[in-house]
């Protein structure tokens, strides 16, 4: 029963196309869209140009897709595990169909090199609804006797968007959830893409639901009847998250920010390293959660090392993301933009010594140098605050007890990379560093077989793994939720 849409659109002018056809996009609720309203502009963050407008979602828009998706999960839920397990694929199948075109559209949307939307992005995307319809099938046998939650509301950020709407979507429809998702309203477009997919595979109505729209809209979600909620963003709205649902009987899992150390060994193999930073501050621009965004560097080679990772930030590309290239695209938004600047200006002022590319960059859209804050102390607010941009700070250190103080003296604990050539060494700094990913000699590893997600103020919860499905599921044990209260499964029966 799927449609025939043709072949799918892959260079921008295609996509750009398909923007011109669609102009305006409503939400997509109870399988099919809205009528455009409200509506905000979303725009291309290297020109500044405006892409498509979009709607913002109001609370009556937020109670017709909790409705519908309380009305479909009855049917998902009891759905055998083998059946689900056939969407997923089917979807997985779209996704990859579409590759170049979705790669296209997030790159126009968010601002990120087309190199890395092309290799990072919709790959593991892709392969996380393959993973998770494999979960589909498994999910009687290795959770005997667990129930979905039942209707899920999700909350995802900018960086990452079609990514981060796989890591939400793809384990809660594998579990027999139902679904509410709200994408940042600085890239709701490949989401919106994804809505179509649903639509045109004839996935069940109500199972998938995306409202568009800023943290109003967020908000509205999170006070609706759901039964989970999963957020990925700043630690300051996972707080406010947390309190507006506290006492709700609403279950939750965060993902929030991060300052994640990098921590390189006097016998690292350098070179290697140098890239390893490469990869762990200026990919996505340095708007990545677990960013290795703190060096610590071994005193004995902080001068060889600083030296070659200068050498290196020179020649670093910043300019057009559509170009094959391209090393650094351009930041999200201009208040993005404003806000990494403020931070490292902070840091200078506090003594930090900033060394950043020195190539022109383009005279429109939002860009920003790569960078490096040299000296910072754990008293430079550049210490301590995520930048969220490609700027990484670095700071020497004498001992592996020092390496792991400084590691350890953060707020957050979402990941860490350890480079060094003795694997002893290695594994004995990776247990006593507090964060919830350990990297050794590589960086910004993901497999949406392995759990992902932090401890402290980076959140709680696990994204991916068998840690991920058990986050979309309720143990038997689990406490029936109070008459009245969210959480009509409790009568269903198993799923299966
Ligand atoms: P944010 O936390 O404000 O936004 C993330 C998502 O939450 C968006 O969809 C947003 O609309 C929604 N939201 C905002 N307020 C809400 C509310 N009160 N209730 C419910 N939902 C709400 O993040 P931001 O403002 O885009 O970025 C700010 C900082 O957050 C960045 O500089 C960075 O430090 C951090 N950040 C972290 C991640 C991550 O992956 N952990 C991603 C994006 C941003």
């Amino acid at each position: 029963d799927s449609m025939d849409y043709g072949p799918a659109p892959e260079s921008a002018t295609e996509v750009l196309g398909w923007l011109a056809t669609r102009g305006q996009f409503g939400h997509y609720i109870d399988g099919g869209f809205t009528v455009p309203a409200d509506l905000f502009t979303t725009a291309n963050p290297a020109t500044g140009e405006a892409l498509a407008e979009v709607s913002q979602g109001s609370t009556a828009d937020i109670t017709a897709a909790v409705a519908a998706a309380r009305r479909a999960l009855p049917k998902w839920a009891k759905l055998p595990g083998h059946e689900r397990a056939k969407w997923l694929y089917a979807l997985a199948r779209q996704l990859q169909k579409r590759a170049r075109f979705l790669a296209v559209l997030e790159t126009l949307d968010n601002g990120k090199p087309i190199r890395e939307s092309r290799d990072v992005d919709i790959p593991l995307a892709i392969r996380h609804f393959y993973h998770h319809a494999g979960w589909a099938e498994l999910v009687e046998t290795e959770f005997p006797g667990e129930a979905p939650h039942g209707v899920c509301g999700q909350i995802i950020p900018w960086n990452f968007p079609l990514l981060m709407l796989a890591w939400k979507v793809a384990p809660a429809l594998a579990a027999g959830n139902t679904v509410v998702l709200k994408p940042a309203e600085q890239t709701p477009l490949s989401a919106l893409a994804f809505a179509e997919i649903c639509a045109e595979i004839g996935l069940p109505k109500g199972v998938v639901n995306i409202v568009t729209g800023d943290g109003r809209t967020g908000a509205d979600l999170v006070a609706a009847p759901v039964d989970k909620l999963a957020f990925t963003g700043s630690t300051e709205v996972g707080r406010a998250i947390r309190r507006a649902s506290a006492g709700s009987g609403k279950a939750l899992t965060l993902e929030l920010g991060g300052k994640s150390p990098f921590i390189v060994f006097e016998d690292a193999d350098l070179d290697a390293a140098i890239e390893g930073v490469v990869n762990a501050i200026w990919f996505n621009q340095g708007q990545v959660c677990c960013a290795g965004s703190r060096l610590l560097v071994a005193e004995a080679i902080a001068a060889p090392f600083t030296r070659k990772l200068t050498a290196r930030l020179q020649k670093l590309r910043t300019g057009d993301p559509l170009d094959k290239c391209t090393d650094l695209g351009a930041i999200v938004s201009p208040a993005q933009l404003a806000r990494i600047r403020d931070l490292v200006s902070a840091g200078e002022a506090a003594g930090g010594e900033l060394v950043q590319a020195e190539a022109q960059l383009p005279a429109a859209g939002n860009f920003c140098a790569p960078g490096l804050l040299l000296g910072t102390e754990p008293a430079n607010p550049c210490w301590s605050a995520e930048i969220f941009g490609p700027i990484a700070t670095m700071t020497s250190f004498r001992t592996p007890a020092e390496a792991v103080e400084l590691a350890n003296n953060t707020r957050y604990g979402l990941a860490a990379t350890i480079w060094s050539e003795n694997i002893t060494l290695a594994l004995d700094i990776a247990a006593r560093v507090r964060a919830g990913v350990v990297w050794i000699n590589g960086t910004n590893l993901f497999d949406a077989g392995a759990g992902f997600g932090g401890m402290r103020e980076s959140g709680f919860g696990r994204e991916g793994g068998r840690e991920g499905m058990a986050a979309y599921l309720r143990a038997p044990t689990a406490k029936p939720r109070p008459e009245g209260a969210p959480g009509a499964l409790d009568a269903a029966p198993h799923p299966g």
